[in-house]
């Protein structure tokens, strides 16, 4: 079975709820973005994997032919919104004018229509569910937003891809991998869970889904693989999501690569659960 591999195209300084890393210094802070998505162009390529790149908006407006290199790798586009603002803490029409922008900005790289989206830190949850028929509105037919884990999301939404319903039209919901342990729903195929797991535990768990009949969807970050990532003061539980075991990251990640066949979102097969 053929898994999902995901990235989040956005810059190292893209974290909600800083104050430091507020909109406001984005432009002063140093970029990073070009090296390390050129880095994850690099591993794909070794591994063959073509993958979906949900692109920042405010990243395509600056680096048009870093998007344009990732669409004629092959990989598929989506939306990653555009100033990378908590879905929930926004109006539906500040949310529906940030999703248009980043729809506009990243057509301009050469991108087709995008019609898929995810939201900054999984943040259409029961806060935001109205989000999902702002999406279907603007033509977007996938979301992979919802994270079934309590910190994020809730866990009990599916782990598996599904047809919700909204009063626009359905969308399809890909979620990310977790997995149990120590008796709590932990990330297994993104940020910190991919990081502290062994390669071999994360096939393992990406095994037992498909032999459940359903695709691992796994996500990384460009800045997780920066060899020299610019240091910041974040508050503890953001510190910990953020730089915990960087370090051998890559190699890691070249193990997974190699274990389990992986594509694009758009490559899956037809989605049929309905929620
Ligand atoms: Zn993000």
């Amino acid at each position: 079975m053929r898994n999902v591999f995901t990235v989040d195209l956005e810059e190292w300084f893209h974290v909600c709820g800083v104050p430091a890393l507020a909109r406001d210094h984005w432009d002063r802070l140093p970029s990073r973005v070009e090296p390390t998505t050129r880095i994850v162009l690099d591993l794909l390529d070794r591994h063959h994997v073509r993958a979906t790149f949900f692109v920042v908006g405010w990243v395509a407006e600056r680096h048009p032919q870093l998007v344009a290199d990732v669409v004629a790798a092959g990989h598929e586009i989506g939306s990653h919104s555009h100033t990378h603002q908590r879905v929930y803490e926004l109006e539906r029409d500040a949310f529906r004018d940030d999703l248009r922008r980043s729809q506009r900005a990243i057509a301009a790289c050469g991108a087709s229509p995008v019609t898929m989206f995810r939201a900054p830190e999984w943040s259409i949850n029961d806060r935001s569910l109205w989000a999902l028929e702002t999406l279907a509105e603007e033509g977007v037919t996938v979301d992979a937003s919802m994270a079934p884990l309590k910190m994020v999301g809730a866990v009990g939404y599916p782990r598996y891809p599904h047809r919700r319903h909204t009063r626009a039209g359905p969308i399809t919901e890909v979620p990310p991998l977790v997995a149990d342990r120590f008796r709590q729903v932990m990330p297994m195929g993104w940020g910190w869970g991919l990081r502290m797991s062994s390669p071999r535990r994360v096939l393992r768990t990406i095994e037992h889904a498909n032999r459940a009949g359903v695709p691992a969807v796994l996500t990384i970050h460009p800045w997780e693989l920066d060899p020299d990532p610019p240091r910041v003061r974040l508050p503890a539980g953001l510190h910990f999501a953020h730089y915990f075991r960087l370090g051998g990251f890559r190699h890691r990640l070249r193990a997974v690569l190699a274990g389990a066949a992986f594509g694009r979102i758009g490559d899956m097969d037809a989605v049929t659960a309905t929620l």
